[in-house]
């Protein structure tokens, strides 16, 4: 058994939690994340990419509009590396209601919304493929955020100022002295090994989950609701500025160019459970139907990953407990002590990607209130490591750094123009590293290809560096396949169905992939929700792993 004591033990590895570790290890108390998978493995790693402008809520929540828009200034500024300044258009298209397009305006200039009404001529110069027979268009700051990248700059800045993260840690315990929190109990999910870690608070930033941790304590009805959504990445960039629709927020309103990619997104429908994210077939077809309205023959672009990510929403007494579309997109701080009679234990939930800095801020103001302590916010002054201010990602990044090391560097995947050296880097930072966190930190496997050349080349350098023996390698390499498949399937059509039989002849044929030796277990397979079972006392095997 490992044991550690700290101040304050954030649990959650997602955007929030991530905000929350840094914001706290930066007023000058000793802490520890802990996340039962990676980093940004969560809702943060499924989401849609788009770092609000707040144009999206001027009408529908002029105050999440105001938010966004203060938070994508300091955001922009804080992750250099992590955002690009896209810049935004809202649009209105013939089917939608110019009505609309006036409260817009007058929305915008109420929150502080920066905009600019620009001609139709001029937004199709800019976007030549949006639908030409748009009415009105409006030019704003939205830009795309790389939530991984994100994460992982909160994190190491969080490391400087003397944090510790410890990922595959997952908590199955909270231990109290009469109402107090005193430690939270976890298992490290990759040696089987506990871990205790004495804490003087809890700050639960655990997403669509954090009703189970809350449950841990004895605080009991933390209604979390899981707001599904489903997202398709197309196989380029089909534009260069986010092109939202100038409506009410609905259905595949928005489409965003994200690296080398363009994602229409999105829906929202209740999910029973945030581990089993289905991606139903009607709202693939409904998502085509509606990046069709805004980019006419969008459908013979070819789809190339789908998958379905879980919005941490509070329940909100003012719609039924089936309509997430209309829950509040606000954040929430659970104060369980007044509500519970529990002390030392916080949660936080809903908010946005965007505001994510800001929740962190709110909830450690809160920590601060309730210790009677004093300590500023510094999270806005301060950039992450290895992010310059003014110097913002570009899509042609990579493109540069090959271009300068290509005679000495063998491109591992030409997709993404990922490097061998960046490859060895990475895994031997991390040799535990499963293919799927090396996809979250590299984008190995997210290009066309999805993955067909560059896996099992990377499965071959592994084995080659020393990383793995061959049998390991071959259980990484059918898990990262297993786990692509399942955003594969549901938009198999085109010229998606040939990479794919081209893909499954490499696999299949050459490798006869499915009689391979391997090791069978990667990692040690305790439960993912912990939580749930402590309460339920109901075990269940490790649930479906939602691929992105
Ligand atoms: C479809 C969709 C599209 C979206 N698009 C946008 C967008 O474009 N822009 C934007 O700003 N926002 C967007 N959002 C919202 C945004 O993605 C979320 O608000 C945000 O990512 C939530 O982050 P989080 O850290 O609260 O949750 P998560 O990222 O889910 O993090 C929670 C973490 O808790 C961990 N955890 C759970 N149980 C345990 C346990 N027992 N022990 C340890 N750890 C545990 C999980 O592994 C997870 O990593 C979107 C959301 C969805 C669903």
């Amino acid at each position: 058994m490992r044991t550690y004591d700290c101040d304050v033990v954030v649990v959650g590895g997602g955007s929030t939690g991530a905000g929350v570790v840094r914001d706290v290890a930066m007023r000058g108390y000793s802490t520890i994340l802990v996340d039962r998978a990676d980093l940004g493995q969560g809702t943060t790693g499924r989401y849609h990419g788009l770092l609000h402008s707040g144009g999206r809520y001027v009408v529908s929540d002029p105050h999440s509009a105001t938010e966004c828009a203060e938070e994508n200034t300091i955001v922009t500024r804080i992750h250099a590396d992590a955002v690009e300044t896209t810049g935004g258009l809202f649009v209105s298209v013939p089917e939608d209601d110019l009505a609309f397009s006036d409260d817009f305006l007058a929305g915008c200039q109420k929150t502080g919304v920066r905009v600019t009404e620009i001609s139709v001529a001029d937004a199709l110069k800019r976007e030549p493929r949006v639908n030409p027979k748009i009415q009105r268009a409006f030019l704003v700051e939205d830009g795309t955020v790389d939530g991984w990248q994100m994460v992982w700059g909160a994190a190491r800045s969080a490391q400087e100022h003397g944090a510790k993260i410890l990922t595959y840690t997952a908590v199955v315990g909270i231990e109290k002295q009469g109402d107090a929190v005193t430690a939270v109990r976890c298992i490290d999910r990759r040696s089987g090994e506990d871990v205790t870690i004495s804490c003087r608070f809890v700050i639960n930033a655990a997403g669509a989950w954090s009703h189970h941790i809350a449950e841990l304590a004895g605080c009991h009805d933390v209604e979390v609701v899981p707001g599904r959504g489903i997202m398709i990445a197309m196989n380029h960039r089909l534009v260069n500025t986010v092109i939202n629709r100038c409506t009410y927020p609905a259905d595949g309103d928005i489409l965003v160019p994200v690296h080398t990619v363009a994602i229409i997104g999105t829906t929202d429908v209740r999910a029973d459970d945030p581990d089993e994210l289905p991606i139903p077939h009607n709202e693939v077809q409904q998502m085509l139907d509606c990046g069709e309205v805004l980019i006419p023959g969008f459908r013979q672009a070819r789809a190339l990953h789908a998958w379905s990510g879980a919005r941490p929403l509070v329940k909100d007494a003012r719609v039924s407990a089936q309509d997430t579309r209309h829950m509040s997109r606000g954040m929430s701080i659970l104060d369980h002590q007044a509500r519970d009679g529990v002390s030392g234990i916080l949660t936080i939930a809903g908010g946005k990607l965007t505001t994510y800095r800001l929740m962190a801020k709110n909830i450690v103001d809160r920590m601060c209130e309730q210790l009677g302590e004093e300590r500023d916010c510094r999270t806005a002054d301060e950039a992450v490591p290895n992010s310059t201010p003014g110097k913002n990602y570009v899509v042609t990044h990579r493109l540069h750094d090959r271009e300068a090391d290509r005679r000495d560097d063998q491109i591992i995947c030409e997709c993404e123009l990922m490097s061998r050296s960046m490859l060895v880097k990475a895994m031997h930072a991390d040799p535990m590293a499963s293919m799927d966190d090396l996809r979250r930190h590299l984008r190995l496997g997210m290009g066309p290809c999805q993955g067909g050349f560059c896996s099992l080349r990377a499965t071959g350098i592994g084995c080659a560096e020393g990383i793995f023996d061959a049998d390991t390698g071959n259980a990484r390499l059918k898990e990262f396949l297993s786990h692509r498949w399942i955003g594969l399937w549901p938009i198999l059509y085109g010229d998606q169905v040939r990479e794919t039989a081209l893909d499954e002849w490499i696999f299949q044929g050459l490798l006869d992939i499915d009689h391979l030796p391997e090791e069978k277990v990667v990692f040690e397979p305790v439960p993912l929700n912990a939580g749930a079972q402590a309460a339920q006392a109901d075990a269940k095997p490790e649930t479906t792993e939602v691929s992105r």
